[in-house]
């Protein structure tokens, strides 16, 4: 299944010499998007045969390259299932709410325009100049999983992608103090609906060039007027500042993500480090506890000091 759902577009790129060359590279794009969300989707079985995957659209770039994606691989999966688009309109302060509607009308896409005034109950319960955005949050999901079921939803799919994820992890570390980023598909916490991030392995860059290269009529996210998580743009600075330092560096976090190893962490839920004894056997490839760890030459972690000395007692 993984192979169909990863098939890559195959059209040739046409056009005169310049745009040709701008349709090759948004034909790569298109390609590399396919298969991340593709390989997303089979990795973690987020679509299977019947679903109605609910797509939730925001009006910005994410959620709209999320759909177009979503759209071209229904169109060759292995599977066959349906997708409807669900905005809410929270009656935020100067929302052109044509937009939307207009646009999933030229796409061809079954819709539904959920209006519902979060906005005004935002406004009267949150104190002046607390921030709106939990209760905000709050109020979208409920309306949203309401919406699901309203419309037989299987699935609701949420357009946050690699770097959401990997922020987030930080997000957690720092303020949190957890080692936990942001599932690619969970359960909702009113064990009703499956949630799904098809966009999980998606960088924001390619989405970022997609946007620009599609003309998605993007609605800006400020409406409300409220600073979105200003701790979330602090760590996005952060990480794109690590990458432009050392190139490579949000992949290998991002790999990272999915290659854990509990026993050699400190939680002692995932690990019996109280049991542990001696097998009395040698393994080649067990812990060589005295030595340092080995980082491969061509890591970009070669960029920091090099891990000499280990400490012993
Ligand atoms: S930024 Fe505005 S719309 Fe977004 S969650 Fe916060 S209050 Fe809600």
């Amino acid at each position: 299944m993984s192979a169909v759902w990863n098939d890559e577009a195959d059209a040739a790129p046409a056009g005169t010499a310049n745009s040709a060359k701008i349709e090759r590279e948004a034909h790569k794009l298109e390609k590399r998007l396919c298969r991340e969300v593709g390989r997303a989707i089979s990795d973690f079985n987020m679509i299977e045969a019947g679903d109605k995957v609910m797509v939730c659209l925001s009006g910005g770039k994410d959620s709209y390259g999320m759909l177009d994606i979503l759209l071209k691989l229904k169109a060759r999966a292995p599977v066959h299932f349906d997708l409807i688009a669900v905005n809410l309109d929270q009656k935020q302060p100067g929302f052109p709410e044509d937009v939307l509607p207009a646009y999933l009308k030229q796409v061809g896409v079954p819709f539904h325009i959920e209006e519902q005034d979060t906005y005004s109950i935002v406004k009267r319960v949150v104190p002046e100049g607390k921030t709106t955005c939990g209760l905000c949050s709050r109020l979208r999901r409920g309306i949203l999983y309401r919406v699901a079921d309203e419309l037989g939803a299987t699935k609701i799919a949420l357009g946050h992608h690699r770097d959401d994820i990997l922020a987030t992890f930080f997000l957690n570390m720092f303020f949190a103090a957890k080692l936990k980023a942001m599932p690619p598909k969970l359960v909702s916490d009113d064990g009703r609906h499956v949630v799904i991030r098809p966009l999980a392995y998606v960088a924001e860059k390619d989405l970022v060039r997609w946007a620009q290269h599609r003309g998605f009529p993007i609605i800006p996210c400020n409406l409300c007027g409220s600073q979105e998580n200003l701790q979330r743009q602090v760590v996005g600075d952060m990480l794109r500042d690590w990458e432009r330092k050392h190139p490579g560096r949000i992949e290998n976090m991002f790999s990272a993500l999915q290659n854990i190893a509990p026993s050699h962490l400190l939680d002692g839920t995932l690990h019996d480090f109280k049991g542990l004894k001696p097998t009395g056997v040698a393994d080649e490839n067990g812990d060589k506890a005295f030595d340092p760890p080995e980082l491969p030459p061509s890591s970009p972690a070669a960029g920091l000091p090099a891990l000499q000395v280990v400490k012993i007692g």
